[in-house]
């Protein structure tokens, strides 16, 4: 009998958080949900927190508190609240797996501590890696930690390394082009927050939503295979299959190609990262050939999507330069949702960012949290202005 895997879920109430309890759900003889947080949703966590009885449950949003509390109050659980409760929480000597299915630079300090603790990680949270990549990377070789990726590109790449001892010599992201994929510059000056959400394949949390739009989103994937798989930038392409049935390619040193395939569905990186190294069945949907008699594939516009080639830039220059465009996108991305700039003039938000912030060559973490800090004040200026 195998054992029982014990998940710490952050951002359970979010899109991968809530396909990742479905997949749990289904399988209670391997899984069991120990602790479930959220920002924001206090009515969501709360039917999960009676559904899946965790042992600790906290809510991000402090004010939210009571109602949590009171909702809870005959349940046998410990309730918290505030960010500094995701750092207490993932460190809990029964967790194996913690899922970092929150959004944004918000994932970093969890993260760590969970790492500290000597946790593995099933890792959604692509932001950070891309912020501090090096030092998550090197901490959790440290500290003997597995990072699964749940992204499902990166899932694509490690499921074609399993059982392969030679170096890598290539990979190709897959990118389904999102939904402006094809349109021109004037078409992208006007287009809505409305248009930027209808993902062709997938759905997805606001954020991520508009990153895929923007190609943002590849360029974030980018940064991330860059630490997760120890690769130089030269030995990362793009390619826009905008059918999403290729999730990733990697290429061996013989011109060997590995592919993973099958339809877009992050439920399966989702329980791959959990039953890592097993694979579990499910009833998930099949891939049919028949019904995909073309996968196509094209170059990625990066002259009319300028994200992808900024985050390019940014991992060239190295240093605090991805943790610029992250703490930049971060902003642009909640602004144009709240309808106050365009969604060209996210890029140029961006690229303001990187050339007028302080470089930092050899960041440590303070130095991150700083520049994360400085970096969303700046770009909060320059939206202002516009
Ligand atoms: P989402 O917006 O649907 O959910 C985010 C979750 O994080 C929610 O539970 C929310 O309560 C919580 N959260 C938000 N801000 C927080 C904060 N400041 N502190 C603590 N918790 C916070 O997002 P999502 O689409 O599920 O994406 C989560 C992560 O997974 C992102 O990093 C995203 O890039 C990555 N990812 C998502 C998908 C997908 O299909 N949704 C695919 C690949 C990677
Ligand atoms: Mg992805």
């Amino acid at each position: 009998m195998q054992q029982i895997k014990h998940i710490a879920i952050l951002g359970s109430t979010g899109s991968i958080g809530t396909q990742a309890l479905e997949v749990i759900k289904t399988h209670p003889q391997l899984f069991k949900v120990k602790v479930l947080t959220a920002q924001s949703n206090v009515e969501l966590l709360i039917q999960q927190a009676l559904a899946f009885q965790p042992e600790q449950v906290v809510i991000g949003d402090e004010t939210l508190f009571p109602q949590l509390k009171e909702a809870l109050k005959h349940e046998n659980m410990e309730v918290m609240a505030g960010a500094d409760a995701l750092c207490e929480v993932v460190t809990s000597s029964e967790i194996d797996v913690v899922l970092t299915a929150l959004v944004g630079f918000a994932g970093l300090k969890p993260t760590i501590a969970a790492i500290k603790a000597g946790k593995d990680l099933a890792l959604a949270n692509k932001e950070t890696l891309v912020v501090a990549g090096e030092l998550v990377t090197e901490l959790a070789k440290a500290h003997h930690v597995k990072i699964l990726p749940v992204d499902s590109e990166h899932s694509a790449i490690f499921q074609c390394l399993v059982g392969e001892i030679a170096p890598i010599e290539k990979i190709y992201l897959t990118a389904s082009g999102g939904p402006f994929r094809g349109k021109d510059i004037a078409f992208l000056s006007e287009v809505t927050h409305h248009q930027a959400l209808k993902h062709p394949n997938w759905v997805m949390g606001a954020k991520i939503t508009i990153d895929s739009a923007s190609l943002m989103n590849k360029g974030l994937e980018v940064i991330e295979a860059k630490w997760l798989f120890n690769l130089n930038v030269d030995q990362i392409d793009v390619i826009v299959h905008p059918q999403s049935i290729i999730h990733s390619i990697v290429q061996f040193r013989d011109g060997s190609m590995k592919a993973q395939m099958g339809l877009p569905d992050m439920k399966l990186p989702i329980q791959y990262a959990l039953s890592y190294p097993d694979r579990i069945e499910n009833n998930f949907k099949r891939f049919n050939f028949l019904d995909y008699p073309s996968l196509t594939f094209e170059q990625a516009d990066t002259q009319t999507f300028r994200n992808l080639a900024l985050a390019f830039e940014a991992l060239n220059k190295g240093g605090n330069m991805p943790c610029i465009i992250n703490a930049a996108n971060e902003v642009v991305v909640a602004e144009f949702l709240k309808e106050r700039i365009g969604f060209l003039q996210m890029s140029e938000v961006i690229e303001t960012c990187m050339t007028k912030l302080d470089f930092i060559s050899h960041p440590g973490l303070d130095d991150y949290f700083e520049s994360d800090r400085q970096t969303r004040i700046f770009a909060q200026e320059l939206v202002t202005s516009i």
